[in-house]
């Protein structure tokens, strides 16, 4: 349910006090979201806990550059683009008080494979979300872990394919694989939540300048024994990068997992359900 709050918003032009200018141009600056008239940045908060209340600024930018001379000023002009393209899912995260990995540092690469057919199941199991959120205890150390692997590796980022999942997402997963052969390997959410609920968990690898990931011996997602972290028949490249990655994500303080060599638990399973909560 969302509650609109309508609010007054001052206009794009106010006057100055400044003794070289009539006139002042507010400080509308953007966001990570694209809106360009965002409050946002500015105040210092998260672009969706002023979600509502842009929709007004924009309505009042537009209408007051209408009746502004032409060249009087130099910010972007008024458009009626969408004011952003957060997925419902992220705007329901952010509202949560989760945080969106992306706006904390875009150098680091996401790719969801649930929001893609190309899976394990072969079909599209996120029907919204795009964006890597996860637990604010999550985030330092996985700024941390981009930062180790770039002092390491300057042309190497971290890439996310999997981070914080809601139970109701969890349940639009299961509903999509019940009865089916893959059913086995989707957690029903019926039974708890795993950490990826939590918004404690991250499915990643390293991506090379140019966006592709490195070899790893198998895919993300790899059902079989290749996937565990001891398992050494690889190419000796593949063998050396599941090193790197699994040293810095742990130095940075994850746990990796035995048996998937991309996931990784910022805390224990005990620790999860004494601590946190999964994600409604
Ligand atoms: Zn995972």
């Amino acid at each position: 349910m969302v509650k609109i709050q309508e609010i007054e918003v001052k206009p794009v032009m106010t006057k100055s006090n400044l003794p070289v200018a009539d006139l002042s141009v507010n400080p509308y600056v953007g966001c990570l979201h694209g809106c360009k008239y965002c409050y946002a940045s500015f105040m210092k908060l998260t672009c969706a806990l002023l979600f509502l209340t842009l929709y007004s600024c924009q309505l009042h930018a537009r209408q007051d550059i209408t009746v502004m001379p032409e060249d009087s000023i130099t910010q972007p002009q008024p458009s009626v683009e969408p004011l952003h393209e957060l997925s419902h899912t992220a705007l329901y995260l952010d509202s949560l008080g989760y945080v969106n990995v992306m706006e904390q540092d875009s150098s680091i690469r996401v790719s969801l494979m649930y929001a893609r057919e190309d899976n394990f199941t072969g079909k599209l199991l996120y029907q919204d979300l795009k964006e890597a959120y996860l637990h604010p205890d999550a985030i330092a150390p996985l700024l941390r872990a981009q930062q180790l692997l770039r002092q390491r590796h300057p042309d190497y980022s971290l890439i996310i394919f999997d981070a914080a999942r809601p139970m109701h997402v969890q349940q639009q997963m299961w509903e999509v694989v019940k009865g089916t052969r893959q059913q086995n390997y989707v957690s029903n959410p019926a039974h708890g939540g795993g950490l990826h609920n939590y918004g404690l968990a991250v499915d990643i690898s390293i991506a090379n300048a140019e966006g592709d990931t490195i070899p790893m011996g198998t895919k993300v997602d790899h059902l079989g024994r290749e996937a565990n972290t001891d398992y050494t028949a690889i190419s000796q490249e593949a063998l050396q990068n599941r090193r790197l990655l699994i040293q810095v994500m742990r130095q940075a303080g994850f746990r990796s997992l035995p048996t998937e060599w991309w996931h990784f638990n910022l805390v224990s399973r005990q620790t999860a359900k004494e601590k946190y909560r999964v994600i409604p």
